[in-house]
């Protein structure tokens, strides 16, 4: 309880001086290895207690009343990078994770449209990434802020897909563009018959509402080739790569670009 009240009190210190910061997961295109987009994850790095997990310190920000804070600084670094990579010559659509709770309120719009303009990243290559969408309470609200972060010319994603409750309703009533295969279903797909089902469902729901099926969570090369046998087109996890730093990200763009040696197969 101490630890986690000394943790709140230092949020926005540790925004401020560093300790938090942002880690990078590319998306690649199955087919290719083509890197087609990062995800920003945050991290704090505490000087005593080291790596705090962000699901546990998101826990913390939220009950000291600063996902807002925290999600504007995400929000910044992630199209700050996103120009970055554009100024090396990488021209990568940047994903930030959205709490669905920050839909109660139309403040979001505000944040997200202030940030791209004093960044002037391109809004079309930012995606936001709704977390926790069974946390949303009014539907027809967040319909709404969805629609106008949508007109700023965002791509909006359903996170987590198949967990928790709700999830076809927020689907059907919500204008996802993308959605991401929950890595519950995608871990065990391998040698679960069932898993296997439901994310071929998925991957065939995706076609039929002509949106962006993400699968994540892809741990080793077996599942990546399923998922390529499957019509899967976009993948994450850590077959493919961690959460990197910005430098990692460029490396693994020119890496992939390379033409294949010759003789390789
Ligand atoms: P998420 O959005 O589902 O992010 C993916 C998480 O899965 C990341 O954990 C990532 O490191 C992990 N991951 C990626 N590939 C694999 C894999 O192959 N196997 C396994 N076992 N895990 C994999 P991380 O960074 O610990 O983040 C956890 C969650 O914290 C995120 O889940 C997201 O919900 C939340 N989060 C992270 N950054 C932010 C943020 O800036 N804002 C908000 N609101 N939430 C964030
Ligand atoms: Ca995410
Ligand atoms: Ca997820």
């Amino acid at each position: 309880l101490i630890w986690n009240i000394s943790l709140q009190a230092r949020i926005d210190a540790a925004l401020s001086n560093g300790e938090i910061y942002l880690a990078y997961q590319p998306k690649i295109m199955v087919q290719t290895g083509e890197i087609v987009g990062a995800e920003s994850l945050v991290r704090w790095e505490d000087p005593v207690k080291g790596h705090i997990p962000p699901d546990y310190f998101i826990r913390q920000c939220e009950t000291a009343g600063r996902m807002s804070q925290l999600t504007r600084f995400v929000l910044e670094e992630a199209c700050k990078a996103g120009n970055a990579f554009e100024a090396e010559g990488l021209h990568l659509p940047i994903a930030v994770n959205i709490s669905a709770t920050l839909l109660h309120e139309r403040s979001i719009v505000t944040m997200v449209s202030d940030v791209l303009d004093k960044t002037g990243f391109d809004p079309r290559r930012l995606t936001l990434e709704i977390t926790e969408t069974f946390r949303i309470s009014n539907l027809d609200l967040a319909a709404e802020i969805l629609g106008e972060l949508k007109a700023l010319g965002t791509k909006i994603s359903m996170d987590d897909f198949g967990v928790g409750a709700a999830s076809l309703e927020a689907l059907l009533r919500l204008p996802f563009s993308e959605l991401k295969i929950d890595r519950m279903f995608i871990a065990p797909m391998t040698n679960d018959p069932k898993a296997l089902g439901i994310v071929k469902s998925v991957l065939q729901m995706g076609k039929d509402l002509r949106i962006i099926v993400v699968a994540e969570g892809v741990e080793d090369a077996g599942t990546l080739t399923l998922l390529r046998d499957s019509g899967c087109v976009v993948a994450q996890g850590f077959a493919i790569s961690r959460p990197v730093t910005f430098d990692k990200i460029l490396e693994y763009h020119r890496d992939s670009e390379k033409p294949p040696k010759e003789g390789m197969v």
